[in-house]
């Protein structure tokens, strides 16, 4: 579509073509992340594989190339706006990690932070494994399992995070129960969200206190639509 239009353009021969790398590093740098251009490549290469790998099991329900990389890659890259708050992520967990958002371009942007992703779904947690082997990318780990029970006392990432990040994956008392066990001392929970009603909030509030966590200023930001990502802090 694009191609018809420049080419109707009589400066057509000086018109830019759009790479989508340089797209994405431009958009990722007003989230305050600044990425190498091979970094760029690898997120749409795991991109294309993840939508390939669709036709067979459903990861995504977003179909179109260009929608994904706004509506997977640049949102979960917004966790820029948080990590620039904070000290840099070292052992972060994505609770239920799905397709692989917002971990994997979290693990492709923050290369020397350890990525756990973690979901309940079998399948899920398998097809992304094998997806981000093919991509090449090396810092991630993969849990099949309920955050409950992962973090659980003596669970393996029972106290490991220094952040949990989770996007699409219940309501906020949801997250903060199925979180808490992870984070350590300290650690943050960032939670991607649209809107919150009023009561999804009171509700996140009171399990976070029954968690001994508080809840910390939400960031807003502009994608397809207004988005915010709700976080709290497991006090020490
Ligand atoms: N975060 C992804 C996927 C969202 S779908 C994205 O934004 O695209 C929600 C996923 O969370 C599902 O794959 C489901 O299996 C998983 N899930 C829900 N509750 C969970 C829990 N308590 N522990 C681990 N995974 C969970």
């Amino acid at each position: 579509m694009t191609g018809l239009l420049v080419e109707k353009d009589p400066n057509a021969e000086n018109a830019p073509v759009e790479d989508p790398r340089e797209t994405l590093v431009g958009r990722a740098a007003a989230f305050g992340v600044r990425l190498e251009a091979a970094a760029a490549a690898a997120m749409l290469s795991y991109l294309d594989l993840l939508l390939a790998k669709n036709e067979q099991i459903n990861l995504t329900a977003v179909r179109d190339r260009a929608e994904a990389v706004e509506r997977h890659l640049l949102d979960s890259l917004a966790f820029g706006l948080h990590a620039a708050g904070t000290a840099r992520p070292r052992v972060l967990v994505d609770l239920g990690s799905g397709g692989g958002f917002p971990g994997v371009p979290i693990a492709i942007a923050w290369p020397d932070c350890e990525v756990h992703l973690v979901d309940s779904t079998r399948k899920k947690i398998d097809a992304v494994r094998d997806l981000a082997g093919a991509a090449g990318i090396p810092n991630l780990a993969f849990h099949w399992g309920r955050g409950e029970e992962l973090g659980r006392g003596g669970g393996p990432l029972a106290a490991r995070a220094d952040t949990v990040v989770a996007r699409a994956v219940g309501t906020l008392a949801e997250i903060v129960r199925a979180s808490c066990g992870l984070l350590a001392p300290g650690g943050h929970l960032v939670a991607w969200k649209s809107e919150v009603a009023d009561a999804e909030r009171a509700a996140g509030l009171q399990s976070a206190a029954a968690a001994r966590m508080e809840s910390l200023p939400d960031i807003e930001y502009e994608l397809d639509r207004r988005r915010r990502l709700v976080r709290y802090r497991r006090l020490r």
